[in-house]
């Protein structure tokens, strides 16, 4: 069976939450698609009205972080149970800026995963290398790395049912994008990876988005690839523009 593609909104630290609801209203019709789906994964204050403003809609919520308990003396954090309750379906899960500036390692993470798919949050786990590394030439085994130890213990069922998002580092907010053989390599690696630990199944069904400066311009070249199965969108899911990555086929 087809892959549905996906194309997932990153709003990072953007948009109040009544800034929220009117981009949402801006965005409702241009994002408009019975053939892909549309994620916002929003901060977590916008959760409960960008969840509001999208109902009735194709559009999907998540969250860009949660924490691995279920609840207690977590200061600032927020809960897998809080997400879903709030209406969000989705669940950012190790990108790079969390893992870099808030120290987020790869148990940490594995961790987060296993919490989130506990729950019914379905995670959309990120990975990607440096520019150091990629001159190195060791980004394919950096993110066999990331994706094996991230996924740790995760069954094949729940794998195939995840979002997994390639996205390099010096390509996200650069403007700089990966050329579509990069692209294409690394996500066509990860798909090889999860089938060599689980099986040709789970690899099949798993959804590889690329990440980093997708724009209305790249997209239709990127989700034509064969293994990319659509973005994960930062800036330009701020904008009119994110419709014409949803409708990148028309
Ligand atoms: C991101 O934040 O995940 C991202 C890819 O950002 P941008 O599209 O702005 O590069």
């Amino acid at each position: 069976m087809a892959r549905r593609k996906v194309a997932a909104g990153n709003w990072k630290m953007n948009k109040t939450p009544s800034e929220a609801v009117k981009l949402c209203a801006e965005l409702k019709d241009l994002v408009a698609s019975d053939s892909v789906d549309v994620i916002y994964c929003v901060p977590a204050i916008d959760i409960v009205p960008v969840v509001d403003a999208v109902k009735g809609t194709n559009v999907k919520v998540g969250a860009e972080n949660m924490y691995i308990e279920d609840s207690g003396a977590y200061t600032g954090e927020i809960s897998a149970d809080m997400i879903l309750d709030a209406g969000a379906e989705y669940v950012i899960i190790g990108h790079s800026e969390r893992r870099e500036y808030f120290c987020e390692d790869d148990d940490f993470l594995n961790k987060k995963v296993k919490k989130a798919l506990e729950k019914g949050l379905k995670p959309i786990l990120c990975c990607g290398e440096t520019l150091e590394q990629r001159e190195k030439g060791v980004t394919l085994d950096w993110i066999n790395l990331q994706i094996k130890s991230d996924l740790q213990g995760v069954s094949a069922s729940d794998v195939a049912g995840m979002i997994i998002a390639y996205e390099p580092i010096w390509a996200i907010g650069t403007g700089k994008t990966a050329t579509t053989e990069q692209a294409q390599e690394v996500c066509g690696a990860i798909r090889k990876t999860i089938a060599a630990v689980y099986d040709q199944a789970t690899a099949d069904s798993v959804r590889i988005l690329y990440g980093g400066s997708v724009k209305g311009s790249n997209a239709k070249e990127l989700f034509s690839q064969p293994d990319i199965d659509g973005g994960l969108v930062g800036g330009a899911s701020l904008k009119p523009e994110f419709g014409d990555i949803v409708n990148y086929d028309k």
